[in-house]
């Protein structure tokens, strides 16, 4: 569908609601008003108060064909905020990443993986003297996979800048609850926000994990389910120059296009149980992404909300097996969200298939902070009705 032109009238109700103000929706809202629509954003809690806000922290390749298009395309929008506002700040280098193991066969597999479809990332395997030599924090006995790439940002700052990008263009952001879609016929006209409706000519959905509820209030409707993260805020005096991560992650997150049970995506990272109380270490893949302070030190993957401190010693713990300085490093803070973890590890960005004027971009998984303003940019170029050439492996009616 095409918006209606922008209506001049400051009281006229928007072209578009978009539901979310993590970095999906805000840059969303920012480049459909820079197209001259009239948009509100509504957010239940406060800008950045779920994974956009509480992430790690880096831009990332995701080794995904598919949404390697759309890390590359952020990294360009990610690029022209920071050169437009004192706000946001991204490197022009990258810190570099290491995948880290004891085990010199994971590190060579890591590489091969990544060295098949992406040969121009080079990706070597150091061990011994020479991974010291460009990580001296890293623990002795460690081989890991050196790939030039990983953006170190700070959590938030993307998407609190997409924000105030959306604002200056006339955006209105609102602090309320979306409680439902209003539909008449099989199409949206609006949104139910705090008990009234508020018409819109386009709706939306960029409400992260909870993007099915309101698009399905069925329930039945189910292809993007919350994996909660915990992550550690450590302040080590020499912290790594690299973002560092166990190997394997990519591997067992990444449902490269395959529908997967999410259940199996826990397991796949080692959650043996629900609850946060599983067997340590069980459900935590190890991550540490330089900032500026204290340092990200990651996390877990885990089906149900967990109780944040009772992770932060079981973090630790794994993380000094490979950044052994990590055991005396002062604490200074625990984050905990969810990731909108998608069936098939890939994004839904398009039209909602069975509701004319109600479009979805969620279910980003581990990647939205580094594929989000490309999916905005995109849902934003659908809504404006300018054929974007969205992936077909994306497209929300694969789960119709
Ligand atoms: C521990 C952890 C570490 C991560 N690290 C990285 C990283 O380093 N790099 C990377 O690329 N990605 C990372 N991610 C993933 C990334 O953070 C997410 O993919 C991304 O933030 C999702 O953005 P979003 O805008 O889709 O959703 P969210 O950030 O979840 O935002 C959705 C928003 O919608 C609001 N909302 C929900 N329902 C309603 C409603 N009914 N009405 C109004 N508002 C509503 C919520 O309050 C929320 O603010 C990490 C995730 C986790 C959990």
């Amino acid at each position: 569908m095409t918006v209606a032109a922008p209506r001049s009238s400051p009281s006229a109700s928007p072209d578009v609601i978009v539901v979310g103000g993590g970095i999906v929706g805000t840059s969303a809202a920012a480049f459909l008003a820079g197209a001259g629509a009239r948009v509100l954003l509504v957010e239940r809690d406060a800008l950045a108060s779920a994974a956009s806000g509480a992430n790690s922290g880096v831009v990332q390749h995701p080794f995904d064909p598919v949404l390697a298009r759309l890390y590359r395309e952020s990294l360009v929008r990610y690029r022209e905020l920071a050169a437009s506002t004192n706000a946001f700040t991204i490197g022009d280098e990258p810190a570099g990443m290491l995948y880290a193991s004891p085990d010199e066969a994971a590190a060579r597999r890591q590489a091969a993986m990544i060295a098949g479809p992406f040969p121009e990332l080079r990706p070597e395997v150091l061990g011994g003297d020479a991974l010291r030599a460009v990580e001296p924090a890293a623990a002795p006995d460690l081989w890991a996979c050196r790939v030039p790439i990983g953006y170190p940002v700070a959590p938030g700052s993307g998407t609190y800048a997409f924000a105030t990008l959306a604002e200056a263009r006339g955006v209105v952001v609102r602090v309320g609850r979306a409680a439902a879609l209003e539909v008449v016929g099989d199409g949206v006209v609006g949104v139910r926000v705090d008990g009234r409706v508020v018409p819109a000519g386009a709706v939306i959905a960029a409400a992260g994990p909870w993007t099915p509820e309101l698009l399905d209030p069925t329930g039945r409707w189910t292809p993007i389910a919350p994996l909660w993260g915990v992550v550690v805020e450590a302040e080590l005096a020499a912290p790594p120059r690299h973002v560092l991560e166990e190997t394997g992650i990519e591997a067992a997150l990444d449902g490269g296009g395959e529908a997967k049970p999410l259940e199996a995506l826990g397991e796949a990272t080692g959650e043996a149980s629900r609850g946060g109380a599983a067997a340590d270490g069980d459900a935590i893949e190890f991550s540490f992404i330089p900032q500026p302070g204290a340092g990200s030190v990651g996390s877990t993957f885990l089906p149900s909300e967990p109780r944040p401190e009772a992770w932060i010693e079981r973090i630790l713990v794994r993380a000094m097996r490979f950044v052994p300085s990590m055991g005396d490093a002062p604490i200074r803070g625990v984050r905990c969200c969810p990731r909108p973890q998608s069936v098939d590890g890939r994004p839904l960005i398009g039209a909602v298939p069975w509701l004319r004027n109600a479009f979805v971009c969620a279910g980003h998984g581990p990647w939205g902070v580094s594929t989000g303003p490309a999916s905005g940019r995109l849902i934003a170029d659908l809504v404006l009705g300018r054929d974007p050439a969205i992936p077909a492996e994306l497209d929300p009616a694969r789960f119709a």
